[in-house]
């Protein structure tokens, strides 16, 4: 924990004792929530035994019967040039950043597969009432610049965003590319063709056979996502739960009633609901279900710092003159905001988005931040740096416990509803109808001391000794996390991934930790490219992530593309010595995530895995080249810049192929 004894002085000050304090407060809440099971305390949906449960992971919103009358965008036998795993909106941008290279034009040049039945991936699959982004739309939404539009206000609702996701679909006529309910099981490198084999099921819908394909493709490219496969805990008793019940990123109107586009949850008039889970989801969620459940009883284990929304609708006059202003704008409005976001404002710059994103400053700690991005990792360097940060944060985090305690009226209640851990350790939330929800006389906190549920019933969920009778069961309880297994991204994308001499991806990761150069490719793997934090950069608007990553990505392929002809195609790898050099700087930045350590257990931090010191050297280096760069996207995006333009490439090996 944080020592706050970095001034020389022999007396504290008060916000040294407030500090010391605060830090013991919190080191008390993160303990009751420590567990040895960590990450295996929950299962993924789709893989769950109980059909019952596994059921709950199917894609609600596919439309077969329309899919299965479309001819195959995909043919088994053919060979395209990229192979885009996802379709959401990095799948979309990275295609789009293609096209626009002029490297993906002919009709076989681009194929998006994805799992699910349409674009948008988050977007398609979340559709909860309440849904809304929580960043910005202005510099949320992709592509703005190039579509003309115009968000309809400052956050865009879950339909506004899928509906872009349809209007970027049709602007680069990608609707006839993107093939659906289609799984990549197994990418292999075939050394003797330099191509890519790879499998692919396609579901076909209830009582259809699926159909396996085997295609060629010169790229494979990822851009599955992040936070993908939705998990509940494991709690004794769940899947003998009678009642309805689904995941918030799979949810049912037909037992709530209403449609994403209009929440009348009808459905729900005389019932009582339960929620399971007060993260960013059920923030929006639970509003929403009050509004309409008889009872609402809200479950939960550790509560969300919640802080203002100010959701208004976009003003035309100031759209014209003062967001969409000029060319490059959009770029321009991400860096601003990803300038506060880091604590390093941009000087002369006005807060362009100024919202309560902006005041955070220590969020930069775990976003990497200019000034600080550089720690020795030595023990009293770790200490004064955990120390600043626990200061630059005490007047948000007492602001977001203050706001609770002005607007939730029964004080045991509020007294539950404040987050006691630094901003760092868990995404923060934004919303005006969460916390005046709790007046509401129909709804309940449930909250079971950093415990979580005990257990399940065929009526309801038993904390403690209390069983809580409900109708309706809502898990709102998160998704496979994103550092699971330090990135290993064959475990991520669940594609058995195997690249020059048959070498498995998923043990490259697993013997030697995570290997790439710039966080976009590793060796061996040639014409492989990613879209992930991991060894990159990373922030909480995940667009600029993809910006940026995708920027590097089509210039690397871009320059290759050069090296080929009619008769060859373009073979791109990463050296040993450059993704080794590479892993050596993350390492060197290790130190500077420190403060995560100390953090309550969330899957920002592997569930707790964090705190856990490695057991062995071996295991130390693993878990410190798993990290991203420290010194904020900025930093990263101008490390990549000045690397492009002094244009050697260095660390990639170009080749071509015939
Ligand atoms: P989270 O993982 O953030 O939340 C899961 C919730 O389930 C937590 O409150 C967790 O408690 C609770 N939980 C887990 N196990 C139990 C248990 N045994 N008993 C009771 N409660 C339990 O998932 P979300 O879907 O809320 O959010 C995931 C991410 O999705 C966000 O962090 C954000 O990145 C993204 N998101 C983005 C939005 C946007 O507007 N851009 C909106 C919504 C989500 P505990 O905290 O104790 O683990």
């Amino acid at each position: 924990m944080a020592s706050t004894t970095d001034r020389a002085t022999t007396t504290p000050s008060a916000e040294d004792l407030k500090l010391y304090e605060l830090s013991q407060k919190y080191t008390e809440e993160a303990a009751k929530r420590f567990r040895a099971d960590g990450s295996a305390q929950f299962f993924e949906l789709q893989d769950a035994e109980a059909e019952r449960l596994r059921t709950l992971a199917e894609d609600p919103w596919v439309d077969h019967a329309a899919l299965n009358a479309q001819d195959s965008p995909v043919k088994d036998g053919g060979r395209y040039k990229f192979l885009v795993l996802g379709a959401g909106f990095g799948g979309m941008l990275l295609a789009v950043r293609l096209i626009e290279a002029g490297v993906a034009s002919g009709p076989n040049d681009l194929r998006i597969i994805d799992k699910v039945g349409g674009f948008g991936g988050t977007w398609w699959s979340n559709r909860y009432p309440g849904l809304h982004c929580d960043v910005e739309s202005y510099t949320y939404m992709p592509l703005l610049e190039e579509t003309g539009y115009m968000p309809k206000s400052k956050y865009a609702s879950g339909p506004e965003l899928l509906e872009h996701a349809g209007r970027i679909a049709t602007q680069w006529n990608l609707h006839d590319k993107g093939f659906f309910r289609a799984a990549v099981k197994s990418a292999h490198w075939d050394d003797a063709t330099s191509l890519w084999n790879i499998q692919i099921v396609e579901s076909r819908g209830p009582g259809e056979p699926s159909r396996a394909l085997r295609v060629q493709a010169e790229y494979f490219l990822t851009a599955s996502g992040v936070l993908v496969r939705p998990h509940a805990p494991n709690i004794p008793g769940l899947a003998s739960f009678t009642g309805p019940m689904f995941h918030t990123a799979r949810w049912d109107y037909s037992v709530t009633g209403g449609s994403p586009q209009e929440s009348r949850l009808t459905g729900l008039e005389g019932k009582r609901v339960g929620i399971m889970g007060t993260g960013a989801t059920a923030i929006q969620a639970t509003p929403q279900l009050a509004k309409w459940a008889k009872e609402l009883y809200v479950f939960q284990r550790t509560p969300s710092a919640v802080h203002y929304r100010a959701q208004r609708p976009t003003d035309p006059e100031e759209w014209k003159t003062k967001i969409a202003y000029k060319k490059g704008w959009q770029r321009e409005r991400m860096a601003n905001l990803n300038s506060y976001l880091t604590n390093a404002p941009i000087k002369g710059q006005e807060n362009m988005v100024n919202d309560a994103w902006t005041e955070m400053p220590a969020f930069s700690a775990i976003v990497g931040c200019p000034k600080w991005g550089f720690i020795e990792p030595t023990p009293e360097k770790i200490g004064e740096h955990v120390a600043k940060l626990y200061r630059l944060d005490l007047p948000h985090s007492e602001s977001g416990r203050a706001r609770v305690d002005q607007i939730v009226k029964d004080p045991e209640t509020a007294a539950q509803l404040k987050a006691w851990y630094p901003t760092w350790c868990k995404r923060p939330t934004f919303n005006d109808e969460y916390l005046p929800t709790f007046n509401l006389p129909n709804v309940h906190l449930v909250d079971t001391a950093g415990k979580g549920i005990d257990s399940a019933t065929e009526q309801g969920l038993v904390v403690g000794d209390k069983e809580y009778p409900i109708d309706v069961l809502v898990l709102s309880t998160g998704y496979r996390g994103p550092v699971e297994g330090d990135g290993n991204p064959e475990a991520q994308l669940q594609v058995e991934i195997r690249g020059r001499g048959g070498r498995s991806l998923g043990e490259k990761w697993k013997t030697q930790g995570a290997s790439t150069l710039h966080g976009v490719a590793t060796s061996g793997f040639p014409n492989m490219f990613f879209l992930s934090p991991t060894q990159s950069c990373s922030s909480a608007n995940f667009t600029q992530s993809l910006e940026v990553w995708i920027e590097h990505i089509v210039h690397i392929i871009s320059k290759a593309e050069e090296k080929a002809s009619e008769r060859s195609h373009a073979v791109i790898d990463v050296t040993s010595e450059g993704e080794e050099g590479w892993a050596g700087v993350i390492m060197q930045h290790a130190a500077f995530f420190a403060s995560i350590a100390g953090c309550t257990p969330g899957y920002l931090n592997g569930e707790g895995a964090f705190a856990q010191m490695p057991t062995s050297q071996e295991e130390m280096i693993k878990k410190a080249r798993s990290g991203i760069w420290s010194s904020g996207m900025a930093a990263y995006e101008k490390f990549l810049d000045d690397y492009r333009s002094e244009g050697s490439l260095k660390g990639f090996e170009i080749a071509t192929a015939a």
